[in-house]
């Protein structure tokens, strides 16, 4: 049963609504995620603004200790909790290890803010006077999450907000569950005190209620863009602190001085990893020159056809499914629209797989992929594979900077003057040189820009103690007679 965690207290809804959380390989309902109410997550929340008082005050060394302790059950729970991923999600078990083993990566790097959120200390700024910046916590900050990696987003953010002293409500997504409750499980078992670490299970009532309510200083959101501009808007204009991580439209280029067989690879890999189901997956490959195009277009139908769906479960399949029947329906109107625009299907993956129990797609190509059509511009979010061709260069540039999204883009090339020119004129925030997914690592910073971002400071690394912390100035004047504390 899916429960809430409150005040270190599992406790079950009074919210008549659930969803059906299922087995996206087979269809099979797995379990019913409760839709919570602006009720109980105002519980969650003055459990935790009361956890905050003391917690505050514990030394960081302290706090991080909890985080030890958690790295290690995740470590010890680590095919666990991957299967879980891949029996609510459906991607396959090692795309899972990687989801879990990127969120423990970000429990590693909170537990070195004792060093990370140390402030600053100048003497003599005038004559006698001293100055010192401290960044403090500053209460219960909401953390919301989308489906797509249920481990590892909503480790971008709680262990930071937590280790440098705030704490919080997660609300993962409806959708996924069941790998946030074993989590919990562990955070429960890891001893943190009550109400520093709490979840409220629900969907937009539950998200509405932590971005408007009175008690909550900040909101990290990760999501589709129009809920990520909604969370955004309505969290700032309630005087909160708010970062929302967006949707997105990767564009990856390829040169012609490329190594193309590996070219192709990277970039195949890039969109159809986890069913395409990811923020940095690549999208449109855009090849400089015909030869490109044709090379790349050979070595890409090839992969498409040797792709294995089925359940993740199994170590032979190569692509797990969609989400949803919903989600599989939306791809597949992408794709008709794609081709009533004019572009060509090299490979149709919506073939033979309506028989399949579950949501499954395979891997589809077009080609002919032009900006004007309407999958050149919309996130697809599912494993379909556009190629394009380009002049130059610098045409790809213009294409990627018109787009409204700017998460990540690719350019895979073997010359440095052209790697230069691309990463310094292209507007999205996470460049791939010859690298397919420019993934988030911990103690790095992480987030779009565009349509792709809404905020001004983004996730982990060091910006994480500018988005957890406010910075508090003291300016001290003691007096220059040394004889005032003798005892004379
Ligand atoms: P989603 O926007 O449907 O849901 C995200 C969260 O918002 C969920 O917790 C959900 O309960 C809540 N929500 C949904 N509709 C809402 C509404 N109308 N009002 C208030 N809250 C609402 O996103 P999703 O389908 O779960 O996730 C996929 C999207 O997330 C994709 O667009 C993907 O690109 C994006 N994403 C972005 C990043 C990034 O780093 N930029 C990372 C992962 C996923």
């Amino acid at each position: 049963m899916i429960k809430h965690y409150i005040n270190g207290t599992w406790l079950t809804s009074e919210s008549k609504e659930s969803l059906a959380v299922h087995n996206p390989a087979t269809g099979e309902v797995l379990a019913h995620c409760p839709l919570g109410t602006a009720k109980e997550l105002d519980q969650a929340v003055q459990a935790a603004k009361i956890a905050f008082k003391t917690w505050r005050s514990t030394p960081a060394v302290d706090r991080v200790q909890y985080f030890f302790k958690l790295k290690n059950l995740l470590e010890e729970n680590f095919e666990e909790i991957s299967k879980l991923i891949t029996l609510e999600h459906g991607k396959t078990l090692a795309e899972a290890r990687g989801d879990i083993r990127r969120g423990i990566q970000m429990v590693e790097t909170a537990c070195g803010i004792p060093t990370l959120m140390m402030g600053d200390h100048f003497e003599d700024i005038a004559p006698g006077i001293d100055c010192k910046a401290v960044n403090r916590p500053m209460g219960v900050f909401g953390v919301i999450a989308p489906f797509n990696f249920p481990a590892m987003v909503p480790f971008w953010f709680w262990p930071f907000g937590v280790a440098t002293g705030n704490t919080v409500v997660l609300k993962p997504s409806e959708r996924v569950p069941l790998t946030q409750m074993k989590i919990f499980e562990l955070i429960e078992k890891a001893g943190f005190p009550k109400g520093v670490v709490n979840m409220v299970h629900g969907g937009k009532d539950v998200v509405n209620a932590m971005c408007t309510h009175p008690d909550v200083k900040g909101v990290s959101f990760v999501g589709s863009t129009p809920v990520a501009k909604h969370v955004y808007v309505t969290s700032t204009s309630h005087g909160k602190r708010a970062q929302a991580l967006g949707g997105a439209k990767n564009f990856m280029v390829v040169l012609p001085d490329a190594q193309l067989d590996k070219a192709a690879a990277t970039a195949y890999e890039s969109i159809t990893g986890c069913a395409g189901e990811r923020c940095l997956a690549g999208s449109v490959v855009v090849s400089v020159g015909a030869d490109t195009a044709k090379k790349i277009e050979e070595l890409v139908v090839m992969r498409a056809k040797e792709t294995v769906i089925g359940s993740g479960l199994d170590s032979k399949v190569t692509m797990g499914p969609l989400i949803s029947q919903a989600a599989k329906d939306r791809v597949k109107a992408l794709i008709q629209s794609a081709i009533d625009d004019g572009a060509k299907v090299l490979v149709d993956g919506r073939e033979g797989v309506d028989q399949l129990p579950g949501y499954f797609l395979k891997t589809t190509v077009l080609k002919g992929i032009l900006p004007h059509m309407k999958i050149a511009k919309e996130e697809v979010f599912g494993p379909v594979v556009l190629l394009a061709e380009s002049d130059s260069l610098d045409s790809c540039i213009s294409w990627i900077n018109s787009s409204s999204f700017a998460n990540t883009t690719t350019l895979f090339t073997t010359s440095g003057a052209a790697a230069r020119k691309f990463s310094y004129e292209v507007d999205p925030s996470m460049i791939g040189i010859n690298i397919g997914v420019p993934a988030p690592m911990s103690f790095f910073s992480f987030g779009g820009s565009k349509d792709s971002f809404f905020g001004d400071v983004k996730a982990h690394g060091n910006a994480c103690i500018t988005f957890y912390t406010d910075t508090k100035v003291t300016v001290e004047r003691w007096g220059s007679d040394a004889n005032i504390w003798s005892q004379k």
